[in-house]
């Protein structure tokens, strides 16, 4: 959500507002409901002010007048007409809203009403206006044929807007828990999982019947390809070599270890040493294009198979020597 989704969404609501405003006066007209016409032209001043903090970017202003204004004219209209045409039924379609504009609020780092106090006095409104209703009845006793009418219609909207802006905050929710787990679990740069994910993940592996295999893979010299053709050429040479290794290890977890080192991890596939010599070919066979320039890279890969009993961390430190050992001798290795 930004600001610019935000303004357009406040002036549709907005404009449906006022059109149903504009409606309600016809209304008032037809029924012969003095006081509600004239109350008619202040409300809809407030709409077409609306337009203008819109515009200015005033949302908070706007929505602190709009739920003022709501629940004045929710609690104006049952008191002159009674309850029986399901105007207080505003004050539940307002609810959610209230809700919802303080996540946005949040979400834009502005200022905003808290939701909590303002449904609360909304409640208090409610009781008071048909309450009222209830000991003394409405100004205007008028057709009840038609306030049937209206309770359909009120209540129709009312469903609507609950319908719409809680599955709208709850849509909003999961999106924003999708992108925070994505964050917490994955490398921004190569897209492959980070090593607290990882760890989560071999810890599930505890289980020390597990079979499978662990390689710890990095990349041969990357220093120099760093001081040779600059930092971003060494980010270009990261990402080539993650989505090698997500191609020729399909049902492995792979994750960003350290800075140029990986671990890989499958449960099921029991030729680690096999698949790490198709990736350490793959990757010494072709250079990395980078503007131009052909960067060629190597890779060594230590392999380990998990022993009997074998804890998660020994596990890994076995491949981390395997590894350790291919650097000492020559690089573009795999050891198993
Ligand atoms: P070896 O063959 O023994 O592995 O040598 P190496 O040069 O690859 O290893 P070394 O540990 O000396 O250097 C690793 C370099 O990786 C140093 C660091 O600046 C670089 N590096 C770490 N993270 C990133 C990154 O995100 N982007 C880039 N471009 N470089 C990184
Ligand atoms: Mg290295
Ligand atoms: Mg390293």
């Amino acid at each position: 959500m930004n600001l610019f989704k935000a303004q357009k969404m406040t002036f549709v609501v907005n404009t449906v507002i006022l059109l149903l405003v504009i409606g309600l006066a016809c209304f008032f007209y037809m029924v012969d409901a003095p006081f509600l016409i004239y109350f008619s032209i202040p409300t809809a001043l407030v709409y077409l002010i609306g337009y203008y903090l819109i515009a200015k970017e005033w949302l908070h202003i706007y929505v602190w007048m709009v739920y003022l204004w709501l629940t004045i004219y929710m609690c104006v209209t049952t008191i002159c007409l009674g309850y029986a045409y399901g105007f207080h039924l505003y004050c539940f379609s307002m609810i959610p809203v209230m809700y919802v504009t303080e996540y946005i609020a949040y979400k834009l780092e502005r200022r905003s009403l808290r939701a909590l106090y303002v449904s609360m006095g909304i409640s208090l409104i409610y009781l008071f206006s048909t309450g009222y209703v209830a000991l003394f009845g409405p100004i205007y006793e008028r057709d009840q044929k038609l306030a049937s009418f209206f309770w359909i219609f009120n209540a129709l909207i009312v469903f609507g807007f609950l319908i719409f802006y809680t599955n709208y905050l709850i849509k909003m929710i999961i999106s924003s828990e999708e992108k925070l787990r994505e964050m917490a679990q994955v490398d921004p740069l190569t897209k492959l999982y980070n090593r607290r994910y990882m760890k989560r993940r071999l810890d599930g592996a505890k289980d020390r019947r597990t079979k499978g295999f662990l390689a710890m893979a990095d990349i041969d010299d990357f220093k120099q390809i760093n001081d040779h053709y600059g930092h971003a050429a060494g980010d270009e040479v990261l990402m080539y070599i993650s989505n090698a290794m997500k191609e020729v290890c399909e049902d492995c977890d792979i994750a960003r270890w350290g800075g140029e080192e990986f671990l890989i991890y499958s449960d099921k596939a029991e030729n680690g040493a096999e698949l790490m010599e198709a990736l350490r070919k793959k990757i010494a066979a072709k250079p990395v294009s980078w503007e131009q320039k052909q960067i060629p890279v190597t890779i060594t890969v230590g392999v380990s198979l998990r022993k009997e009993a074998q804890n998660v961390e020994a596990w890994i430190q076995d491949a981390d020597e395997k590894l350790y050992h291919g650097k000492n001798n020559g690089k573009n290795v795999v050891i198993g």
